[in-house]
């Protein structure tokens, strides 16, 4: 069997994979880079709108203190503190260090790097390039990679000698060493074969876990491995309850339903408007956000071009607000045709405009609905777009409750509570990559010894089983009833009874997939591939689905029908998933968080943290700001 050693492995080849990967390979760490699609091929390509990073280039007034403040407000006070102060404190330089290897961004007039508005920020302050963001994104950090490698020619006459691409490779389970981690077993997408990394350290990066929706924004790869891969490695996964579902996903036609509308359409200017051509945002403005957003269109118009004194327009309310309120409209009948509600940017902006600000966009509705946005609004509806939860990890170094192990992106839990804002993704990745990867050099750098590689039969047996069976279930069936289940049962709307629906449902998949089989070989099977991936997707959504039923509360992505407002008592707790010892069932236990620093906590008026804290922690409060 094919084999490496390294001393870091990095799973995942987005954002946060390739900047935790530099950042090993700096600090001298010989550091594979394994992605289960083509290089370059990773939803951080797909990100449209920016990257938030409270430079102040715009608007001077923005420091981090006001986007640690917006990203609070925005995860509604559930996010890890610490993993929010990092972030936004260290935001600017990640951004500015992209800048320096090569990064294009859009500019400002007077030459500096422009940012936009969006959702729940403050002050406009999403670096960007157009709508190809994460395009830039992810060939800045390659080149970065190459350079790299250049480096390494000269010096080592290899450029792989310290950092090597595996792409279109997939890992199926990490590898122990009794409670540490010694590598990863995978298997290569092409021909099947089996390979075997050896490494002390492995940072996942592998994103997220939309394909358990049928209506998503995200792309195959997202079948939520690297969260099943730390489950069952004995790591634990946080607030998995919680899940965006993107207001503005395309509802026309049905082949493309899902695929996201960025939110820069409403942050340049679009508005949503239902079937009676009423601006639906002004009706659904939450108390808690009440003195922030403009209550009547004229001031909300004001505010594109005079944010010092007019209040944000409601369409930019966070996402989940967006999204909720998108689906009342829908339900209460005053939807658009094909079901969603329409976003117009066409009557905001000149057309000349629309396509230098919004060209991706303005491309996508052509070739896939034929329909001009200059010229006739779009019909959009919520799509699954992104997960809150994730692996729990360390916040300054990454590092998951097993020695080894990291995580970074999207696959880490804590940074984005109960519900991320938008460009807050892309800074998370640049920002908790460099500190993931540079956390799992410094771990390597403290080990005696190296640890043993063991388990490669079982993983290679797991990995063989369906090809193995003779008359199995079709995965593709087992699948597409995974992803109905979710979407109709665990979906942006909950209800007890409906989960628990879930929940048997699940149960019975998960007998079923035990009993997937793919015809074919090795080479080159989809099927096969499906078959392995369900695990992981059964997985994560049983621990969506059981946080879910115990969450008792609405708040940011959990919205529960039954339990309609935020508690203060629950605010408090992180629900713990973890598996059973053979990886067959999930236990989630509540988990009391830490009060946030007094430093950080008298950044807050008393009477904003009233609609969200206990007495007791408001107590707390009073005796910092003392
Ligand atoms: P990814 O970029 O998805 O990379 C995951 C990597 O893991 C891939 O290389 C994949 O092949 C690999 N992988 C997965 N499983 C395995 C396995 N088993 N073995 C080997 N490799 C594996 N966020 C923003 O901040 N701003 C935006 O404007 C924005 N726009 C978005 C637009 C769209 C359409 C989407 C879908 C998301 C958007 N987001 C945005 C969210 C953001 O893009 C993602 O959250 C982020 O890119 C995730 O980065 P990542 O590095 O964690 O994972």
């Amino acid at each position: 069997m094919e084999r490496h050693e390294y001393d870091v492995v990095v799973i995942g080849a987005g954002g946060a994979g390739l900047r935790a990967a530099i950042e090993a390979r700096q600090q001298g760490k010989r550091t594979a880079i394994v992605c289960k699609s083509l290089f370059g091929k990773a939803h951080t390509v797909m990100a449209e709108g920016g990257a938030a990073a409270a430079m102040g280039n715009v608007n001077p007034s923005d420091n981090w203190m006001v986007h640690f403040r917006d990203t609070m407000r925005g995860g509604k006070f559930l996010n890890n503190w610490r993993m929010a102060e990092l972030h936004a404190k260290e935001a600017p330089d990640r951004v500015w260090e992209l800048e320096a290897w090569g990064a294009l961004f859009d500019r400002t007039k007077d030459g500096k790097i422009s940012q936009r508005n969006f959702g729940g920020h403050e002050y406009p302050r999403l670096a960007h390039v157009g709508d190809r963001t994460g395009l830039e994104l992810i060939r800045t950090l390659q080149q970065r990679v190459v350079a790299l490698q250049q480096e390494d020619e000269k010096l080592h006459g290899d450029p792989e000698a310290y950092i090597k691409v595996f792409a279109e490779c997939t890992i199926t389970r990490l590898l122990k060493d009794g409670d540490a981690i010694s590598g990863a077993f995978g298997y290569w997408r092409e021909t099947g074969d089996f390979i075997v990394f050896d490494a002390p350290a492995v940072v996942l990066a592998t994103g997220g876990i939309g394909k358990s929706y049928v209506v998503t924004s995200n792309s195959w790869e997202y079948t939520g491995d690297g969260h099943a891969l730390a489950l069952l490695a004995g790591a634990k996964l946080i607030n998995m309850e919680f899940i965006q579902f993107h207001p503005t996903g395309m509802v026309w036609p049905p082949s493309v339903r899902g695929i996201l509308v960025t939110e820069s359409v409403r942050g340049d200017g679009g508005v949503l408007r239902n079937s009676e051509g009423r601006r639906f945002m002004f009706d659904y403005i939450p108390d808690v956000f009440k003195d922030k957003y403009a209550t009547t269109e004229e001031e909300a118009d004001r505010w594109y071009n005079d944010q010092a004194n007019n209040r944000r327009p409601p369409e930019l309310l966070p996402r989940d607000e967006v999204a909720r309120a998108i689906n009342a409209e829908v339900k209460a009948g005053r939807g658009s045709p094909q079901g969603g509600v329409f976003l117009d940017v066409s009557t905001r902006l000149p057309a000349a405009e629309i396509i230098r600000r919004l060209p991706s966009m303005h491309h996508q509705f052509k070739e896939l609905a034929d329909v001009d946005i200059t010229k006739e609004p779009m019909q959009v509806g919520p799509t699954c777009h992104y997960i809150m939860g994730g692996v729990e990890v360390d916040a300054d170094t990454g590092a998951a409750s097993v020695p080894g192990l990291f995580a970074a992106g999207e696959v880490s839990g804590g940074m984005h509570g109960s519900n991320r804002l938008g460009g807050n993704s892309l800074s998370d990745l640049l920002v908790f990559g460099r500190r993931a990867g540079a956390g799992a050099a410094a771990y390597v750098d403290g080990l005696a010894r190296r640890p043993a590689v063991t388990g490669i039969d079982e993983a290679k047996a797991e990995a063989l089983a369906p090809l193995e069976r003779t008359g199995g279930e079709n995965p593709y069936e087992v699948h597409h009833e995974l992803q109905r289940t979710m979407n109709d049962l665990v979906g942006i709307i909950r209800k007890s009874e409906e989960i628990s629906e879930a929940l048997q449902v699940i149960e019975k998949l998960k007998e079923r997939a035990k009993n997937t089989a793919s015809s074919g070989s090795r080479i080159y099977n989809p099927g096969w591939h499906l078959a392995i991936d369900l695990r992981n997707m059964l997985l994560v959504s049983e621990c969506v689905a059981k946080a879910a039923l115990l969450r008792e509360e609405s708040r940011g992505g959990h919205t529960r029908d039954d339990y309609p407002g935020m508690s203060a008592e629950w605010r408090r707790k992180l629900l713990v998933c973890s598996a059973n010892p053979d990886g067959t069932s999930i236990t989630v236990e509540e988990k009391i968080q830490p009060s946030m620093r007094g430093d950080l906590i008298s950044l807050f008026e008393r009477s904003e943290l009233e609609k969200y804290l206990t007495e007791e922690e408001l107590a707390e409060y009073d005796a910092a700001v003392k």
